[in-house]
C-alpha cells in the first residue's frame, strides 16, 4: 500500500520530469498524442494483475468474468466504430498486429508488397531487418517522383510481375489519402489478400473525415495510441471469413497472455472515440495541419507534396541547406518536439535525411488551433533560418507563451484533456 514516491522515488522522480517536459514543450511528433485521464486510470488499474490467455467466454485462467467484459466492450465499440465484421484487441503494439496479420494470411516465404520505408512506409511493412522482412518475401512500392503520391501504376506493374499473396496499404510519413479502391482491384487482380494498416489516420477514420479502409480490406491494423488517443497497444479488424486465423495468430500465435489494463484502456479510448467532442478534435487536427503547412510555405519551406490531407507535414529541409539533425535539434532549443525523417528519394542517409515529420495530433489535443499553428510556422521558420543563433531565445519565448496559454494535465499529476 505504500505510494510510489516511498517505494521508488528515483521512478517517481522520472514520472514527475516526465510530466513537466511533456508540459513544457510543444509536442508535434504525428504518432504522438495526449491520452485522456481515463484512459491513464485504466492503464494504471488492477487489471494488470489478471492472466485471460484465450478470448472472452473462452479462457485458459479461472476468474475471467470481469476482464471478459472488459474485452468485449472493447470489441463491441471497435466493430461499431468502423463496421468491421471481427476485431481482435489484444495485440501489445502496432508492430504485433501486424505480424499476427501476416502470420494469418502468409506463409514463411510468401511474397507481399509494401510501401518503402524510406518512402514514407513502416518497419514492420518488410523492412530487412525487421521480422516481416526476415520471414517473407517484401517487394517495396514507391512514391511518383513528381508529385509525392503513391505510385498507383508501379503497384499494378509490381503485382503481376510478383504475383504476391498480399497487399499492404498503409503509411507512418505520408501526407495525403490512400485510394483503397484502386489497391483493392489490384489486389483482386492477381488473386492477393489486401491489408491496410490504418495505424496513423485510425482516428480520422473513426471522425469520419478520412476512407474507411475496412470497406475495402480483408484485415485492417491499427495502433491505438496515435489519432486514436488510447493507449500504447494495436488492434485487428477483419472480416469473418478471416476471424479464426486471426484470432489464433494473436494467440497463441504471437502473444501469450492480453494486457487487460490496457485492453480495458482501449475501451475507454474506443467510447470516447464515439463522441462528437472527438470528432470535432479530429477534423481540428486536421484543419491545424493544414494551416501548418499553408504558414510554413508562406515562410519559404518547402513541404512534400505541397500540402496534407492528413494529421501531418512532411517538411524537405532541401533548400533551407540544413540536414534533419541539425534541424530537430535546433527545434528542440525552440521548444518543438519533432522527428527527423526521410523524404522521398532522399539523398542522405536514414540517419541523418533531409526531412522532418510535423503532426498536430497532440497539441490539438492540448487545445491549439490554426492561429497558432500560424505561430508555429513561424517559430519553425526562424529556427531554421540563418539568424537562429541571434533569434533562438525570443523563439523559445514564444513557444512558451504558447504552453501558457494551453496547459497540459493543468491541476494535476494526471492529464486531463478536453474530453
Ligand atoms: N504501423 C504503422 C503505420 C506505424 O506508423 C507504426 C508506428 O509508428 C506501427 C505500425 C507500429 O506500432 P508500434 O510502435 O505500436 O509497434
Amino acid at each position: 500500500t505504500a505510494p510510489l514516491a516511498e517505494v521508488d522515488p528515483e521512478i517517481q522522480e522520472v514520472l514527475e520530469r516526465e510530466l513537466e517536459r511533456q508540459r513544457n514543450t510543444l509536442e508535434m511528433i504525428a504518432s504522438e498524442n495526449f491520452v485522456p485521464q481515463a484512459v491513464l486510470e485504466a492503464v494504471g488499474s488492477v487489471l494488470t494483475n489478471k492472466y485471460a490467455e484465450g478470448y472472452p467466454g473462452r479462457r485458459y485462467y479461472g476468474g475471467c468474468h470481469e476482464v471478459d467484459v472488459a474485452e468485449q466492450l472493447a470489441i463491441d465499440r471497435a466493430k461499431e466504430l468502423f463496421g468491421a465484421e471481427h476485431v481482435n484487441v489484444q495485440p501489445h503494439s502496432g508492430a504485433q498486429a501486424n505480424n499476427a496479420a501476416y502470420m494469418a494470411l502468409l506463409e514463411p516465404g510468401d511474397t507481399f508488397l509494401g510501401l518503402a520505408l524510406d518512402h514514407g512506409g513502416h518497419l514492420s511493412h518488410g523492412m530487412k531487418l525487421n521480422v516481416s522482412g526476415r520471414l517473407y518475401n517484401p517487394v517495396p512500392y514507391h512514391v511518383r517522383r513528381e508529385d509525392s503520391l503513391v505510385d498507383m501504376e508501379e503497384v499494378e506493374r509490381l503485382a503481376n510481375e510478383h504475383r504476391p499473396k498480399l497487399i499492404v496499404a498503409g503509411w507512418s510519413a505520408y501526407p495525403r489519402q490512400l485510394d483503397f479502391a484502386a489497391f483493392r482491384e489490384i489486389a483482386d487482380s492477381v488473386g492477393a489478400k489486401l491489408m491496410v494498416d490504418m495505424a496513423h489516420f485510425a482516428g480520422l477514420v473513426a471522425a469520419g473525415i478520412h476512407p474507411n479502409p475496412v470497406e475495402y480490406a480483408d484485415v485492417v491494423t491499427t495502433t491505438v495510441h496515435k489519432t486514436l488517443a488510447g493507449p500504447r497497444s494495436g488492434m485487428i479488424l477483419c472480416r469473418e471469413e478471416h476471424a479464426k486465423k486471426i484470432d489464433s495468430a494473436v494467440f497463441p500465435g504471437q502473444q501469450g497472455g492480453p494486457l487487460m489494463h490496457v485492453i480495458a484502456a482501449k475501451a475507454v479510448a474506443l467510447r470516447i472515440a464515439h463522441t462528437e467532442g472527438f470528432r470535432a478534435r479530429q477534423r481540428q487536427t486536421v484543419a491545424n495541419a493544414k494551416a501548418l503547412a499553408e504558414a510554413l510555405m508562406q515562410n519559404g519551406i518547402e513541404v512534400v507534396s505541397g500540402g496534407t490531407d492528413v494529421h501531418l507535414v512532411l517538411v524537405d529541409l532541401t533548400s533551407t541547406g540544413l540536414d534533419g539533425k541539425t534541424a530537430e535539434d535546433r527545434l528542440e532549443k525552440v521548444g518543438i518536439t519533432v522527428n527527423r525523417n526521410t523524404i522521398p528519394f532522399d539523398p542522405r542517409p536514414p540517419m541523418n535525411p533531409s526531412g522532418l515529420r510535423i503532426g498536430t495530433p497532440a497539441l490539438t489535443t492540448r487545445g491549439l488551433l490554426e492561429e497558432d499553428m500560424r505561430e508555429i510556422a513561424g517559430i519553425i521558420a526562424g529556427a531554421l533560418s540563418d539568424n537562429f543563433e541571434a533569434e533562438h531565445k525570443a523563439l523559445l519565448e514564444r513557444s512558451r507563451a504558447l504552453m501558457q496559454k494551453y496547459p497540459l494535465y493543468p491541476d494535476s499529476q494526471r492529464p486531463t484533456p478536453a474530453d
